[in-house]
């Protein structure tokens, strides 16, 4: 099993939505904390609208998925129309794997976007799907994110 991720890219303004449309993309599993929003922000950067509404232009899919249970959470998706799961105990990949059958897709129809290599990576690692670990590091990080970097770049790096 390889375990580096697809792609590695700086921020959700690196990713290219036509390479993601032309690669048969129907379906992103978007990460919340430091993906999507800021850490602790109530609202989506500017960048993070456009990736979105590029996505739904081209008719890709948006789920986002995360570990987090907050009303920040379910505010900031309700407010922007997006389908999303909380505390759904990722790296744990089931909940992936459920939703990809659920929309009756296959792996290479499916990408996974996220800023933490053991919860956003893994999973897609573990199920057989396509990943992009954003590496961008002027964000807040919580402790235990920050205790895991030095293996998460062991990792990457090779
Ligand atoms: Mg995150």
């Amino acid at each position: 099993m390889k375990l580096k991720p697809t792609l590695c890219l700086n921020s959700l303004k690196d990713i290219n939505i036509n390479s993601l449309y032309y690669a048969g993309v129907k379906l992103v599993f978007l990460d919340f904390d430091n993906t999507l929003v800021a850490l602790e922000s109530e609202e989506i950067s500017k960048e993070g609208k456009n990736f979105i509404d590029e996505l739904k232009e081209k008719g890709i899919k948006i789920i986002v998925l995360s570990n987090n249970f907050s009303s920040r959470l379910e505010k900031v998706c309700q407010d922007n129309d997006l389908k999303y799961y909380s505390f759904i105990c990722k790296p744990l990949p089931f909940l992936y794997a459920y939703l990809i059958k659920k929309e009756k897709l296959n792996n290479k129809q499916v990408v996974a976007i996220g800023d933490q290599y053991f919860t956003d990576i893994v999973p897609t690692k573990l199920i057989g799907i396509r990943s992009i670990l954003l590496t961008k590091t002027n964000q807040k990080e919580r402790l235990l994110t920050t205790l895991l970097q030095p293996l998460e770049r062991w990792i990457i790096n090779g």
